[in-house]
Parts: C-alpha cells; sequence; structure tokens
C-alpha cells in the first residue's frame, strides 16, 4: 500500500479522473471483473456506508500497488463531532482488510483481474472486526458490528454477505474474542 487519502466527496465520487491529483499518474488501474453476483456494486471496493475505497494499480515494474481513500466529511447525527473517528477507523480498518487480501491473493486474482466480491467483503470484515477488537477499539466495533447486523435482510451483495456472515457454520461474524475482547475493556464480564 502506498497511501491513504482523506478525499471530499466529489473527488470520491470521480476518482478516476482524479488519480492524477492525488499522485499516482504513473500507475495502471486494475478493473476487476466482479462477475454477475454483485451488479448493484463497483468494480471499485466502495463501502456505501463506510464510505472508503481500496484501488488497485500496477507500476512501470509490473509492481502491485494499492491507496486508500476515505470521504473527509462524513455526516454523524452525534453532537459530538469527534465521534467521526469512531467510523474513521472502521472504514480504514475495514480498507486496509481489503489491502491485506489483494497483497496475499486471497479473493483477488491479480493476474486475471478476477475477484471474489463476497468472499472479500467478509475477509475485510472479518479482519477489521479482529484488529478493532483486539485494539481495544470498542466504539468503532460496535458501529461496524450493529451495521452488518442491520444489512442481513438487505436485497443485493450487501445482504449477501452480511447473511453469510451470520451463519452459523460461517466465518463467526460475533466470534467470541472479539466480544470477549470489547466487554473486558469495558469492565464488563
Ligand atoms: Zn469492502
Amino acid at each position: 500500500m502506498i497511501g491513504v487519502h482523506e478525499i471530499d466527496r466529489d473527488i470520491f465520487e470521480d476518482l478516476d479522473a482524479n488519480w492524477g491529483e492525488l499522485g499516482y499518474s504513473d500507475l495502471t488501474q486494475i478493473h476487476f471483473d466482479i462477475g454477475a453476483v454483485a451488479n448493484d456494486y463497483d468494480s471499485r471496493i466502495a463501502e456505501a456506508n463506510l464510505r472508503g475505497s481500496t484501488t488497485a494499480f500496477v507500476d512501470a515494474d509490473g509492481q502491485l500497488r494499492s491507496v486508500i481513500v476515505l470521504y473527509k466529511n462524513i455526516k454523524t447525527t452525534s453532537q459530538h463531532g469527534k465521534l467521526k473517528y469512531v467510523l474513521k477507523i472502521a472504514s480504514l480498518l475495514h480498507e486496509i482488510g481489503h489491502v491485506e487480501d489483494l497483497e496475499k491473493g486471497i479473493n483477488f486474482d491479480v493476474e486475471n483481474a478476477g475477484l471474489d466480491i463476497i468472499e472479500a467483503e467478509i475477509f475485510a470484515h472479518l479482519w477489521a472486526l479482529e484488529r478493532m477488537a483486539k485494539s481495544g477499539y470498542c466504539q468503532s466495533y460496535d458501529v461496524l458490528l450493529g451495521g452488518l447486523k442491520d444489512a442481513i435482510n438487505d436485497k443485493g451483495y450487501r445482504g449477501n454477505y452480511t447473511a453469510q456472515l451470520n451463519r452459523p457454520a460461517g466465518p463467526q461474524l460475533f466470534r467470541p474474542c472479539g466480544l470477549t475482547a470489547c466487554s473486558a475493556a469495558r469492565g464488563v464480564s
């Protein structure tokens, strides 16, 4: 990963036209084919609610490079403006989960520009939840977990992967290590 940027909405909505502005004009973007499983999804990994995205590139030497962008101004209903960082931590860690996946080639096939988007979302969410639990970022953990629980009945790819996260035989979204760590941090048994 070579960069993390907080950017304004208009740049976020038209990233392809702004990579030069952000300093990446010498890189070639990889457009992943996500097939028909998520036709409500952009080929870029963009989160509607978390407001972040990860984009993969190759440089002149053929090396894989990735860049994360996050919404600079996110809306919060809270009177405490600094709580936006609770959301930003969740967004950032989710995107770093995608980078981890991308660099290890778990659900991303860089050579063939292939991507299993459902598995990639599951991987990134679990990766983020685990990091937040281990680091004691309990507010961010709760925000992400709550968002996933709320999305279980959504239509489209989001409902699809959150339902899979929630299956008893699935990757165990509500894994005890996360809940235990955050409960312990609050002094709750
Ligand atoms: Zn994602």
